[in-house]
Parts: structure tokens; C-alpha cells; sequence
């Protein structure tokens, strides 16, 4: 666990001049870059990613939404665009969009190196595609940027004192049930019913070398939109991946559930009301094609990259539970 450097973070600002930061935002650019040449030599088309709107990603591990009064009626900040990425997929196919988020995160999250309350995830969604088919979308575009980052930031990543190999997928995947065993029979107290604790999920990638996955989450640890496996009801169609070394969850995914009276009913299930969810179920109800993808956190991958101590070090204005900082 880190200290939170509450006071090294009111004064934050001033490491944008720093060697340190230049390198860290040199390799950061070129990750975009790997990004972006994986996904448009790939078929996907790049969107705008919408900022506002009246309901946002309600399965943020205890994060609260961000509130915003919009000529008197009220709007979310996108904690996730996964409502629209979701229908953009079901018109353009193959989408992705840099997407910005908010997320009021537990004040406990400003120790684990992990949690920014502002960050930016790319969340990359294909039609008619199944989550094994998504899993081989993000681990081949895990291996291009980290492939593209090598050997086109190898100067600043040497300056840095990282050293990052090249991987080539197939990534090993576990289930949730023996990630839970895993963790186990090395004495810690996991449960088989929720998302693995931020502590534990980092002594599992302590135990890994290469990134991995973890695949099939229960039902309750996620999101209503996280597709149910049919033949094993209280499973969904999901994943993660964690990286290495301790560095933790890099991206979370899953087949979707896109059957209007299937979301209703898990809308249900999770304490959420249909109501609110007016434009979404609407375009449910015109009926759309299922579709899969992921997210991957831009702070996380920097810090990975890096090697860096903490996912505040990937931003030149990082903003951490319960500091007020520029
Ligand atoms: P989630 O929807 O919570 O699974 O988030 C998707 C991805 O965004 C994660 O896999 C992380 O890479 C990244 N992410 C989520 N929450 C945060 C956060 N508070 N700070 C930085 N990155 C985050
Ligand atoms: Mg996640």
C-alpha cells in the first residue's frame, strides 16, 4: 500500500516540468499512438465520446456518480459511456472511442496507486461477436501497444529505468472461482460471489509474469448490461485483465445483455430503476444485435508501461479521493 502524498498532490502541478513527467508523457503518446494504429488498421471506427448525460455506468465498485444540474434537470458525468458504446457498436460494428471519466471514488482509494477520480478509458465494442472473440481483441491490442511502445519509446523508457518485453498472445485466462482458490490456498479471505478486493487482485498479478485473464465473474459482481451465461445461470460472459508484476486489473469486458425484458429484469436484480433508463430501453425495445468489448484505463496502461509507483504519476493534474487539487 501506498501513503496518499496529500500534500506532494496540492503541488502536483509543477512536475509537468519535470524530466520525469516529459518521459512519462513521451511514452504515454506513444501508447496512444499504438492504440489508435491497432484499432484503425483493425476495422474500427473512432468516436466522440460523450461526456453527459441523464444516467451513466451504475456498476462502479462503490464509486459515486457525479451530479450535474442541467437547466434545472439533472445529468451524470460518464463514470462509463458503455450505454452508448454499446448501441454505437450496434449501427458502426467495430467502434472505439477515449473516453473520459468521473468516479467519486472510496476515500480508501487514494492509497492503492490504482484509483484516479478523474481518468480515461478507451472502450473499444464490437457487434456480433462473443466475449473469447473481445478477449482476442484485447489481448492483441495489449501486445501492439506494448510491442509499438518498445520500439518506439525505447530512449525514454530506458531514461525511466523500465525494461518491458514484448508478449504474444494467447494470454493465460482463470476463472473467477480458481483466482478465488488461487488466492486461497495462499491464505487470504476472497469470496466467490464479489469482484476480488483491490489487495488481493494485486498479490494475484505478483503471482503472473505476462499479462492474464480473469473470465466468467458471479452475477452481483458486476453490471446489469454483463450478459448471463445461459447454461450456468449466476455466471456472467465476462473478464478482466490483470497485468503483471503486481500492477493489477488493466481492463474489465464482457458479452453484453442487449434482450430488452432479460435488462429490465437485471436492472431489477441489481437495485436499479428501468425508469431512468428511458432512451437506453427504448432502443432495446427497437430490438439490436449483441455486441462485446472492454475498457482499458490510459492511466493504468501508463503506469504499467512505466513502471511507475502509483497511476497518479500518468497525469500532470491527478485528481485522488478527498484532495483538492488542481
Ligand atoms: P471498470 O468499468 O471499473 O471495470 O473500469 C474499466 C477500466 O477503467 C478498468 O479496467 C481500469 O483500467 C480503468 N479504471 C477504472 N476505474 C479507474 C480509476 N478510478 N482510476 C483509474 N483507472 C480506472
Ligand atoms: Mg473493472
Amino acid at each position: 500500500m501506498l501513503k496518499p502524498p496529500i500534500q506532494e498532490l496540492q503541488t502536483y502541478y509543477k512536475t509537468i516540468r519535470t524530466r520525469r513527467m516529459q518521459l512519462i508523457l513521451k511514452v504515454q503518446a506513444t501508447a496512444f499512438r499504438g492504440i489508435r494504429d491497432y484499432l484503425d488498421n483493425n476495422g474500427f471506427t473512432e468516436l466522440l465520446p460523450p461526456i453527459i448525460g441523464p444516467v451513466t455506468d451504475p456498476g462502479i465498485r462503490g464509486a459515486k456518480q457525479v451530479t450535474i444540474d442541467y437547466y434545472g434537470k439533472e445529468y451524470k458525468v460518464m463514470s462509463s459511456a458503455i450505454l452508448y458504446k454499446q448501441m454505437a457498436a450496434a449501427s458502426l460494428d467495430k467502434i472505439y472511442f477515449f473516453s473520459p471519466n468521473v468516479r467519486l471514488e472510496p476515500l480508501e482509494t487514494a492509497t492503492t496507486g490504482r484509483h484516479l477520480v478523474e481518468f480515461v478509458q478507451v472502450d473499444i465494442e464490437e457487434a456480433n461477436i462473443t466475449y473469447e472473440d473481445a478477449m482476442r481483441t484485447a489481448e492483441n491490442l495489449v501486445a501492439h501497444i506494448v510491442s509499438y511502445v518498445v520500439d518506439e519509446a525505447a530512449p525514454y523508457l530506458e531514461e525511466l529505468g523500465r525494461t518491458l518485453r514484448k508478449f504474444r498472445p494467447p494470454f493465460k485466462k482463470i476463472t473467477h472461482r480458481e483466482a478465488v482458490e488461487l488466492l486461497r490456498s495462499k491464505g487470504e479471505k476472497v469470496s466467490y460471489y464479489t469482484e476480488i478486493p483491490w489487495e488481493q487482485e494485486e498479490k494475484l498479478s505478483r503471482m503472473f509474469d505476462e499479462p492474464f485473464f480473469i473470465i466468467d465473474y458471479p452475477k452481483g459482481a458486476r453490471g446489469f448490461y454483463d450478459m448471463e451465461d445461459e447454461s450456468r445461470p449466476g455466471i456472467l460472459r465476462d473478464f478482466d485483465m490483470l497485468y503483471p508484476e503486481g500492477y493489477g486489473e488493466a481492463i474489465s469486458g464482457a458479452e453484453r445483455e442487449y434482450r430488452y425484458e432479460k435488462v429490465i429484469a437485471r436492472m431489477r436484480e441489481s437495485g436499479e430503476d428501468p425508469a431512468k433508463y428511458g432512451w437506453y430501453l427504448d432502443m432495446l425495445r427497437e430490438g439490436i444485435p449483441p455486441t462485446a468489448g472492454f475498457g482499458i484505463g490510459v492511466e493504468r496502461l501508463t503506469r504499467y508501461l512505466c513502471g511507475l509507483s502509483a497511476v497518479w504519476e500518468a497525469r500532470p493534474y491527478p485528481k485522488i479521493a478527498g484532495v483538492y487539487s488542481p
